[in-house]
């Protein structure tokens, strides 16, 4: 059942690859891309990375390409009939991070069935011949959460699992990753896994409320939070800090988003894992025009494949990365993923 997003797949960090025509294809003429997002609410990147940056470079690449921009707002049946509509619109190319992992496969079959390609954006379409998938090692990204919390939490504690939503197959990667490296060293009683529940739609209020129960079951006995966002994290944060705990317990997240960063900053989390979200858009904007332009992607970028229960889906998977308050300034700040300025002064 685990099949969805575990197959062997290898990762690029090239973001800029040549193109092949296929067949004489047609070269550039004005066609449309349709790009939908899943929410404004569980990451900040959704509105200040993915989407301008997505926009941007298939503007520098056909400059008569058009871009539709829907944004689903966690909600699944908005995102079909927003897909539906880019359809009947006369958008050739989807590209779409699902709300909902499984549902989604449905938008893929009404494209295909109109001659549509569908690029899986960050998180797979799963059970579905989806054409593409952009993303990231996700496991990974659990595992250096996992071996985040396993470094940093004291023999014999308390460690809670806040794990993203069940409908997002990334969500499940992560916990998947993290507990292949906590699973162990709780059978050798390190520490135990006290508490641990996945989170509706990666909602923060959600995470809230979850992170309190867990303060209450368990008596303020927390050693540390494995927490899978840096959206999560802040509310984990705020559970905390009620407690007078925070700072005093490790907290992971991800994204590298300008408050987790600032966070990391004031000691309150720990560690954040910074995905380049820039390169993955550039990827994936590069793989929609050529299928706009009915070329076949380049094989040096596309280098990896994915099972997600269909059939080997063409992948491109970049590598996450472990940022603490001891790398931000050789990482997310040498990149120009973001600025000392916006992290002391997050949106
Ligand atoms: C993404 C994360 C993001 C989370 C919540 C996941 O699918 O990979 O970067 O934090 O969704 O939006």
């Amino acid at each position: 059942a685990m099949a969805a997003g575990c197959g062997n797949s290898s990762s690029s960090t090239s973001g800029t690859g040549k193109t092949t025509k296929s067949g004489g294809g047609s070269s550039s003429g004005s066609g449309k891309i349709a790009l939908l997002l899943p929410d404004t609410t569980s990451s900040a990147r959704y509105e200040t990375q993915d989407k301008p940056d997505f926009m941007a470079q298939v503007q520098k690449l056909d400059s008569t390409a058009k871009v539709d921009y829907e944004n689903a707002q966690g909600d699944s049946s908005t995102q079909q009939q927003q897909a539906e509509a880019a359809i009947t619109n006369g958008a050739k190319v989807l590209v779409i991070d699902p709300v909902d992992s499984q549902a989604a496969a449905t938008i893929v079959t009404a494209a295909h069935r109109s001659g549509v390609k569908v690029i899986s954006y960050d998180r797979l379409i799963t059970k579905s011949p989806v054409d593409y998938y952009v993303s990231f090692n996700n496991e990974e990204v659990g595992k250096l959460q996992g071996q985040f919390i396993a470094d940093h939490t004291k023999q014999g504690g308390n460690v809670v699992m806040i794990n993203g939503a069940q409908t997002d197959n990334n969500a499940l990667l992560f916990a998947k990753g993290a507990h292949e490296v906590l699973d162990p060293l709780v059978k050798q009683g390190k520490f135990k896994i006290a508490y641990e529940t996945f989170t509706p739609n990666w909602d923060p209020a959600n995470g809230l409320r979850e992170m309190e129960q867990a303060l209450t079951k368990l008596n303020n006995h927390v050693d540390g939070v494995l927490s899978a966002n840096d959206g999560l994290a802040g509310s984990i944060i705020q559970a905390l800090n009620a407690q007078s705990l925070a700072g005093k317990v490790p907290v992971t997240g991800q994204d590298a988003t300008d408050a987790g960063l600032h966070a990391i900053m004031q000691g309150k989390q720990s560690m954040t894992v910074y995905k380049a979200v820039p390169q993955e858009a550039v990827v994936a904007a590069q793989l929609a025009v050529d299928l706009l332009q009915n070329k076949t992607p380049d094989s040096t970028v596309v280098n990896g494949t994915t099972d997600n229960g269909s059939g080997n889906v063409p992948s491109v998977l970049l590598k996450p990365v472990v940022v603490t308050k001891d790398n931000i300034q050789d990482t997310v700040i040498k990149d120009g993923f973001t600025t000392m300025d916006k992290i002391n002064n997050p949106a």
